[in-house]
């Protein structure tokens, strides 16, 4: 393989992907399996990651699973290095293990839910990224992808748990790119618009093409796997030179007007 083509690909490089039992995360696991990486795919323990893991390495691919709750701080310093230590290496930690948040601001479980939204959705990006960094520090190319959502730039009636935490991460993506970069390390993030995952699978499909139809350029739900795809290009050697970056991929859904 070429120099230039060596940059272009995440072949033998190790990334830690949370959630990868459903949605965004599985796409992405699949996606850097298939693009030669050894993933860790971690989730909950009811999540069906040991399958995921098992159907790539059929087709060829390096991936293991790690149950992984991501409000256990234990655990994540626990399973990261479990990673480092099975793969010789970490190179990526996307994180992307999400629940949804919705609550009224003046419900009686409104405090629960907050609680609950930036543990899973901020605080464990944090830990995560702590315990992962004497592994990413030792990488030519150490790479953080936060996954937001639109919700951080804009929000969505009685939604404000959740924008609040995405909000959160798209700050703590840009603090610690300024913070991490003397050392090579790129932080990002995606903002996913609407999206065919477990998350949104209750949505009836009337409403979805409703939805999409008047606020997305595209005018249609986006699939996991195109987000996937742009948390690979992040995570590429070759994308050297962007970091703190808050980027939707969202169909168009924040350019979009009217
Ligand atoms: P999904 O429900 O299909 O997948 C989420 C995964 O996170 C699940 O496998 C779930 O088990 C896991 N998870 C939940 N709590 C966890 C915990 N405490 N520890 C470990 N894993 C946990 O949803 P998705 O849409 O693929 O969500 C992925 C990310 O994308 C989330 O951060 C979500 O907020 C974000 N997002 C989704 C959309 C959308 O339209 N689907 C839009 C914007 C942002």
């Amino acid at each position: 393989m070429s120099e230039h083509m060596a940059l272009r690909t995440m072949r033998g490089r190790a990334v830690l992907v949370t959630g990868a039992g459903s949605g965004m995360g599985r796409a992405t696991a699949e996606v850097f399996a298939a693009d030669g990486a050894h993933v860790a795919l971690t989730d909950l323990p009811e999540s069906p990651i040991d399958e995921i893991a098992a159907q790539l390495r059929a087709k060829g691919h390096s991936a293991e699973a790690w149950a992984l709750d991501v409000t256990d701080h234990d655990a994540i310093r626990r399973v990261t290095n479990e990673v480092a230590t099975r793969f010789g290496r970490l190179d990526a930690l996307v994180n992307n293990a999400g629940i949804s948040a919705f609550c009224p601001i003046d419900d009686e479980a409104y405090d629960m839910i907050w609680d609950r939204a930036v543990a899973v959705l901020l605080t464990a990006h944090q830990r995560l990224v702590r315990a992962a960094l004497p592994h990413l520090r030792r990488s030519d190319a150490g790479r953080i992808v936060n996954i937001a959502s639109t919700e951080a730039l804009g929000a969505t009636n009685r939604d404000s748990p959740y924008c609040a935490a995405k909000a959160g991460v798209t700050g703590l993506t840009r603090a610690l790119a300024v913070e991490l970069g003397k050392e090579g390390i790129t932080v990002n993030c995606i903002c996913p618009g609407p999206i065919l995952t477990g998350m949104t699978a209750k949505v009836p499909d009337a409403d979805k093409d409703i939805f999409a139809q008047r606020r997305t350029a595209l005018r249609r739900y986006g699939r996991a796997e195109e987000v996937a795809h742009m948390t690979l290009s992040l995570c590429l050697p070759a994308s050297s030179y962007l970091t703190g970056t808050v980027i939707p991929v969202d169909g168009g859904l924040m350019a979009r007007n009217a």
